[in-house]
């Protein structure tokens, strides 16, 4: 797969039990750096209401995940969730490196440590540590997202996948989002030789907000 694409760039695994602000970290990074592409995964999980198929994740049935996974499609895949499948394409690398992105990834622990593996150096695995696991809790509530089993089901994991912080690079605190925004600026500033995209002369936005000023 490597050797298909015409440019390898880097690539910066985002990390966090359910809940942990992941997507809001991403979608900020994302906003901010024009050289960045987001892996999209295969799920079989639902669609939420504020999802997008082909955007937030390709949205597969079980059986058309198997057969991506029969035909190995993936560069790793994991059953996060009993019976949920998630999976990073091989395509989706190929895709960003072929438009000149470095990628961001937003999986699991263990897919995180796959991709660590694979790409070594070339990979900054960021683990984003919430203040609390009950803080947590409280945010994935308040979002708002999930039936009581999927919110069960995610809180059981929350545990285990705060096991997995010390094998990562580096530790991103999300307890204050703007502090933990721009953190997020500093790694990736620090990995990548990048520049914001040039309507962001500001730091962090106040309250998160992405309209242009
Ligand atoms: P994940 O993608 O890791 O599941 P999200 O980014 O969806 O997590 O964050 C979960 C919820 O918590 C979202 O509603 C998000 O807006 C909110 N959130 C994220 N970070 C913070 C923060 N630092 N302070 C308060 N709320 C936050
Ligand atoms: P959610 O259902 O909340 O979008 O994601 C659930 C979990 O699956 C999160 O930890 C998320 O990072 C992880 N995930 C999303 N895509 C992938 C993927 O392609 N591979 C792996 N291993 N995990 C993924």
């Amino acid at each position: 797969m490597k050797e298909k694409s015409i440019f390898e760039g880097k690539l910066i695994v985002l990390t966090a039990p359910s809940g942990g602000g992941k997507t809001t970290i991403k979608r900020h990074l994302l906003e901010t750096y024009d050289d960045l592409g987001f892996s999209v995964s295969v799920t079989t999980r639902d669609k939420r209401p504020n999802e997008s198929d082909g955007v937030d994740y390709y949205f597969k049935t079980s059986e058309e995940f198997y057969a991506l996974r029969d035909a190995d499609a993936f560069v790793e895949w994991e059953e996060v969730y009993e019976g949920l499948y998630y999976g990073t394409l091989k395509s989706e690398v190929d895709r960003l490196w072929r438009s000149k992105k470095h990628i961001i990834f937003d999986i699991d622990v263990k897919g995180a440590m796959d991709i660590k593996k694979l790409y070594a150096d070339q990979c900054l695995a960021i683990f984003i540590r919430p203040p609390s696991i009950q803080v947590i809790v409280e945010r994935l509530k308040a979002r708002g997202t999930e039936t009581e089993e999927s919110l069960a089901k995610r809180i059981k994991r929350i545990e285990h996948e705060m096991s997995y912080e010390s094998k990562f690079d580096t530790i991103l605190v999300n307890d204050l989002l703007p502090v933990a925004l721009k953190e997020s600026e500093l790694k990736i500033e620090g990995f990548l030789t990048i520049e914001k995209k040039s309507r962001v002369g500001k730091d962090v936005p106040d309250n998160d907000k992405t309209e242009e000023e």
